[in-house]
């Protein structure tokens, strides 16, 4: 079986942006499961919100909803209500969802909605060319922090799993294989699935040389139904930065429930 899930768009991302290693493992999770029977293309629909990452939409031959800034998963909670045979995944930003509709990644965490959310987190406002978002470092300087942002970063994982979401995940959108892998995991999951992939913006905050020093994966024998453990996980005292699937448990959906 060969998926042909690319499109005739031309891929105007910046050369190199990592944006397109998140699009590849997307269509590989995807065939991958269709090919394995555990997903059929036809009822695949995916969404997204304004940014850089909404982009993606234009490169994948399947249906799909372009929203208004922070709207990608309202839109697609709708969907999955009306018709729960559906798999749904909304694509967004830090800045679409952390910054402008953080209200609306809450309350789908809050209900269990069975919506997938994978989020491109580059730290800025990218397609804007770099304000900052709710997930900028302290100390990060551009176009609305000239002297330095003296913010604390918020923390999307602890955030989401005090909501309530059921599969709570990070990766690195330069380690391919992981990052399909944890993709493909998150859509088998019954209930909201939440993925913060770390994904540097070459051309406005290029992070790529911090996250090749500082990346450490989740071991082996991590419970992941330790909503304690996988909580103080997403931090480490020496500075690295954690990726794996920290918590996951299954617990009634929105939609069974509705
Ligand atoms: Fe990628 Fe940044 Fe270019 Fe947007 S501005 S396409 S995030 S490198």
């Amino acid at each position: 079986m060969s998926l042909q899930l690319g499109t005739y768009a031309k891929i105007s991302w910046c050369p190199g942006c990592p944006n397109n290693q998140i699009l590849v493992a997307f269509r590989k999770a995807v065939t991958e499961l269709c090919e394995s029977g555990a997903l059929k293309e036809e009822n695949i629909v995916a969404a997204a919100g304004i940014g850089c990452h909404a982009k993606i939409l234009d490169y994948l031959n399947m249906n799909t909803f372009n929203a208004l800034h922070g709207r990608a998963i309202p839109a697609i909670e709708g969907v999955k209500a009306a018709n729960p045979a559906l798999t749904v995944v909304a694509f967004s930003g830090d800045g679409d969802s952390y910054s402008e509709g953080l209200t609306h990644l809450i309350h789908a965490a809050q209900r269990n909605s069975d919506i997938n959310v994978f989020i491109h987190d580059n730290q800025i406002f990218a397609l804007t060319t770099g304000q900052a978002t709710a997930t900028s470092p302290k100390g990060f300087k551009g176009l609305t922090r000239p002297s330095g942002s003296i913010e604390e970063p918020i923390d999307p994982l602890r955030m989401m799993m005090n909501a309530g979401a059921t599969f709570v995940a990070r990766t690195y959108a330069g380690e391919f294989e992981k990052t399909k892998e944890i993709m493909k995991a998150a859509i088998a999951h019954k209930g909201m699935s939440f993925i913060d992939i770390a994904q540097p913006c070459i051309t406005f905050f290029d992070t790529r040389d911090f996250y090749k020093d500082n990346i450490t994966w989740l071991p082996e024998g991590h419970n992941v139904t330790d909503l304690d453990a996988a909580y103080h996980a997403t931090k480490q005292s020496d500075g690295k930065i954690p990726m794996g699937i920290f918590y996951q448990v299954e617990t009634p959906t929105f939609e069974q429930q509705l």
